[in-house]
């Protein structure tokens, strides 16, 4: 197998297109940074092309059964599960995360394609009762041609997440996912078409962001604006989508805080927390990131937290010993950077990390390229640190003790951000309360985990709006049509 071999070209109208006469851009590896490929960018005549085609194709698809709808959802599953190593190692490759992560990326994404092909299945309506002879009908049909657009973190669930419920509620959609990991997106669209999905249904663009999302949100054909990504582009997005009134999903970012009361199984929340926030080196939206940690357990949880981080193994995702990959882009070590000298400039005491790393801890990589950032956890870091207030988004884990349950409800809610939040604690009227409490799309309680494809994924406050995944992921692609016949 070579290294990376990721077919990149724009899929338009069922058709492939390479860089013949366009605009490239390199996608580059963040464990040496080297360039992996020339990934060929849209052209405005490229983006008419791609509308065009949705616009087709949603005639086509909505008119499509929903079983055949869902037949594609599953054989596109059971591919993606085919082809789950070569995926997962293009993915590792050209984002960093470590390959375990990547292979449980492709997992998942499978598992969401079988759960929105019964969704397809199950898309009802209601019969409201008027006088005998006559009644009311209330039908959801899908909203239209989607304008999706999705970040790098995860390669191939984010477009999958996208493009899932857009077919299982019968839209079309044009997915624009993110430059720098192209190649996962373009083998998931490969996936779609060797499935049978028919020509126009999907397509699949890169370009310079701005352009693109400008073009496609502008235009009449776009009913539906769906993004994954930070809370400033979001909002800039969410205005472009008021000029037509389209329908919005905004999964954006988040500041998740973790609350660590007296009574939890220390042991085991270390444990589990620690692998939690280095995962994909912290670059997750829901990743947890200020932990309030109750005053009496608060000095052993730091320095079992510190001790821990300390042992994670940094290096190139491709390597089996690797425990924390490379950050995906140059911008995130030094974004960490900037937070890290902040936070000790307001008195954060650094208890593991706090350096960019080269070529991560271990050097075998045989490069000093990479973009990596030492996993690196800071104590007391006052509300004032910048870290404290803005997305993380990398490897460090902020520390900070509270009192009481009160202080630490308010320090949860502190923040315009509401994705993630997560409680340790055995006392189960206080379960109740925090669940009750926290301004927060979801809350994991004695856990981490917050996704499967049943249960809605998203945010409020200035974490977006609507959900993801569950039957909600799909009713947010669908618009209510009463029917009064008399
Ligand atoms: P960014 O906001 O510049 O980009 C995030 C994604 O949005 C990228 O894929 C990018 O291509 C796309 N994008 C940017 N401008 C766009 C535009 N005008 N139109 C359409 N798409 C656009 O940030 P970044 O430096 O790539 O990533 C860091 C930040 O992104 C983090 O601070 C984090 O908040 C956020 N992020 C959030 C998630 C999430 O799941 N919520 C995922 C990845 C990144």
């Amino acid at each position: 197998m070579t290294a990376y071999d990721a077919r990149l070209g724009l899929y338009i109208a069922g058709q492939w297109l390479g860089a013949e006469g366009r605009e490239t851009q390199p996608v580059r590896n963040p464990a040496t940074g080297e360039t992996l490929a020339d990934l060929p960018l849209a052209n405005a005549a490229d983006l008419d092309a791609a509308l065009a085609a949705a616009d087709r194709g949603f005639r086509a698809w909505r008119a499509t059964a929903p079983d055949a709808r869902a037949a594609v959802l599953i054989r596109t599953a059971q591919l993606l599960r085919e082809r789950g190593d070569r995926l997962a190692r293009i993915a590792t490759l050209e984002q960093g995360k470590i390959l375990a992560e990547a292979k449980g990326e492709v997992a998942f994404a499978a598992q969401l394609l079988e759960f929105h092909a019964g969704e397809a299945q199950r898309i009802y309506g209601r019969v409201l009762q008027r006088p005998a002879g006559t009644r009311s009908l209330v039908l959801h049909q899908p909203v239209g041609p989607v304008a999706a657009f999705c970040a790098w973190n995860f390669p191939i669930m984010n477009v999958v997440r996208k493009i899932a419920p857009a077919l299982a509620a019968g839209c079309s959609i044009v997915i624009k996912p993110s430059e720098e990991t192209a190649g996962s997106a373009v083998e998931v669209l490969r996936c779609f078409q060797d499935a049978g999905l028919p020509s126009d249904v999907a397509q699949c663009v890169f370009g310079v962001p701005d352009m693109v999302s400008r073009r496609l949100l502008a235009s009449p054909v776009t009913r539906k604006l769906s993004f994954t990504g930070s809370v400033p582009v979001g909002k800039h997005l969410a205005k472009l989508a008021a000029d037509t009134m389209m329908a919005t999903t905004m999964e954006l970012g988040g500041h998740g805080p973790v609350l660590v009361f007296d009574d939890c199984d220390l042991e085991k929340t270390l444990d589990t927390l620690v692998a939690h926030k280095f995962r994909n080196a912290g670059q997750v939206c829901v990743a947890p990131t200020r932990f309030h940690v109750q005053e009496g357990i608060y000095d052993a949880f730091a320095h079992g937290f510190a001790e821990r981080t300390k042992r994670l193994r940094v290096g190139d995702g491709l390597r089996a010993e690797t425990q924390m990959g490379p950050m995906a882009n140059p911008r995130r070590p030094e974004a960490i950077a900037a937070m890290v000298a902040d936070a000790r400039g307001h008195g954060a005491r650094v208890l593991a990390g706090g350096e960019t790393d080269r070529g991560g801890n271990g050097h075998e990589n045989g490069s000093e390229g990479g973009f990596f950032f030492s996993p690196t956890v800071l104590a007391d870091v006052p509300l004032e640190a910048l870290a404290m207030n803005e997305e993380p988004f990398g490897p460090i884990a902020l520390l900070r003790p509270f009192a009481t349950v009160d202080d630490a409800i308010e320090q949860a809610n502190r923040l315009p951000f509401g994705l993630a939040a997560y409680c340790f604690t055995e006392n189960g009227r206080r379960q109740n309360l925090l669940g009750d409490s926290i301004e927060a799309g979801m809350v994991a309680i004695n856990s981490v985990r917050l996704s499967w494809p049943d249960s809605p994924f998203g945010g409020v406050k200035d974490s977006g709006h609507g959900s993801e995944d569950g039957p909600e992921g799909v009713a947010a692609h669908l618009v209510t049509k009463t029917i009064h016949m008399m």
